[in-house]
């Protein structure tokens, strides 16, 4: 540790065995040692004391619509990835959808790398798309680096990336089972929400009810089924109805390999809340009851839910209508999700460990890049967020760094603010002010 560059110090380092505090040694980017809080500087080493702030690894969040090129007014990787800095990610994968072209062939992740590399604050890693007719590319999307293929069950909201029927999704999952990939799944039944009242307008109740939990729980059975059958990975995306969490242990149980995810409005936001005409509020699946929320917690807590990703998919503004039925459904929370995850999370007893587990250790986990993301500990990538976890904060539209500065989240005070981010042993925004772009593009490990 002679060599160590930069030497970080605080009084609470979250680190894979609990809270303490430390001092974390970085050379060339990584991390090489956790050592005693009182442990001397190295010679030449210069040395950040944030004092009582905590230091965490930087936050993996693998389920982000940065939709550039194609939709770039609705977001694109420069105003993306700076409002994840922002907010203490330091990794994002990116959602094949949204964009044009979708990622959904080879070509089309080149031309979406070469968009992304000059403008990304923080890494950036792809999903592929699986598609009704795109069976041939997903090995070779898969050999190419993409971290899994996402799959919508119900139609996904954009023309160009259709969902598949039951068949389709087998032989999707087939093939990327023949090479052990992950299918992560937007698992709504189109049947189930045929069948709900299509009432539309203002209402958020009318909204709810055209998205019922049984279409989630019936999605969800048919994956697990597959997955089942094939043995093969599958990851539930946002999870919203508390009523498949019964299915999905039960699943665990028989050794089906399926991982769950939640998002931060599932957690923090309720449909009783709701305004009439608040599309910022809409999602699909929906924000649902207070009571389904406390189950996802529960679930959270016993790790049948394993991890917590924003699901960040803005639109323009003009799409954000107050007619719930035809309004674009996507919150926007990529700034925000640490501070609001932490502030519902420690009313309900739970410490920053338990969020950093949900929101970078597990997510760098899903994704196969556990051994350099989601952990202060030795050869990990130097990712931290430094961040005060008692001060608060009123959510001004304002202050966001994402393009279309819509947000369900205004006028909520939240604790926890984020000083500063760093990628790689680099501060990258310290107190609002951002050095030039220094993340990378990420690629599976092989
Ligand atoms: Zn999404």
């Amino acid at each position: 540790m002679s060599d160590a560059e930069l030497v970080l110090r605080s009084t609470r380092v979250i680190t894979p065995e609990g809270a303490r505090a430390a001092t974390v040694t970085v050379s060339a980017g990584t991390i090489t040692a956790v050592l005693p809080y009182d442990a001397e500087v190295p010679a030449g080493a210069r040395l950040e004391d944030v004092g009582d702030h905590v230091l965490l690894p930087g936050l993996v969040d693998t389920h982000v619509h940065v939709n550039d090129p194609g939709r770039t007014e609705w977001e694109g990787f420069w105003t993306a990835t700076r409002a994840a800095a922002a907010g203490g990610i330091t990794t994002l994968i990116d959602m094949p959808l949204n964009s044009l072209p979708p990622t959904t062939t080879v070509g089309h992740l080149r031309i979406k790398q070469d968009v992304a590399r000059d403008k990304a604050h923080i890494d950036v890693g792809f999903w592929g798309g699986a598609l009704p007719d795109n069976v041939k590319d997903l090995r070779p999307l898969h050999e190419a680096g993409v971290f899994g293929f996402k799959a919508f069950l119900s139609p996904s909201g954009v023309d160009e990336f259709p969902h598949l029927g039951q068949e389709q999704l087998a032989r999707s999952l087939a093939e990327v089972a023949g090479f052990d990939g992950l299918l992560i799944v937007h698992a709504e039944d189109p049947h189930h929400l045929a069948a709900a009242p299509q009432r539309g307008g203002r209402k958020y109740a009318d909204f709810l009810a055209s998205r019922p939990r049984d279409a989630e729980d019936t999605a969800i059975a048919n994956l697990l089924a597959q997955a089942r059958r094939l043995n093969a990975r599958v990851h539930v995306l946002h999870l919203s109805s508390a009523d498949a969490l019964p299915l999905i242990r039960a699943a665990r149980a028989e050794g089906v390999r399926v991982t769950v995810e939640t998002c931060p409005h599932y957690l923090t936001l309720t449909a009783e809340e709701v305004p009439d005409g608040a599309s910022e509020f809409k999602c699909c699946p929906p924000i649902r009851e207070a009571a389904n929320q406390d189950l996802l917690w529960e679930a959270l807590a016993d790790g049948t839910i394993d991890c917590v990703v924003t699901d960040h998919s803005p639109s323009t503004a003009d799409l954000k209508t107050d007619d719930f039925a035809t309004a674009w459904g996507g919150i926007s929370g990529l700034q925000l999700s640490l501070s609001a995850v932490w502030t519902a999370a420690r009313e309900r007893g739970h410490g920053l460990e338990d969020v950093v587990r949900w929101m970078s250790a597990r997510t760098a986990g899903l994704v196969g890049l556990g051994a350099s993301k989601g952990a202060i500990a030795p050869g990990h990538d130097a990712d931290f967020a430094v961040l005060a976890p008692d001060e608060t904060f009123t959510v001004d539209p304002a202050g966001l760094q994402h393009r279309n500065r819509v947000t369900a989240y205004a006028g909520r005070t939240l604790h926890g603010v984020v000083k500063s981010t760093w990628l790689r042993g680099e501060r990258i925004v310290a107190d609002g002010a951002f050095t030039a772009p220094k993340g990378r593009l990420l690629a599976r490990p092989q």
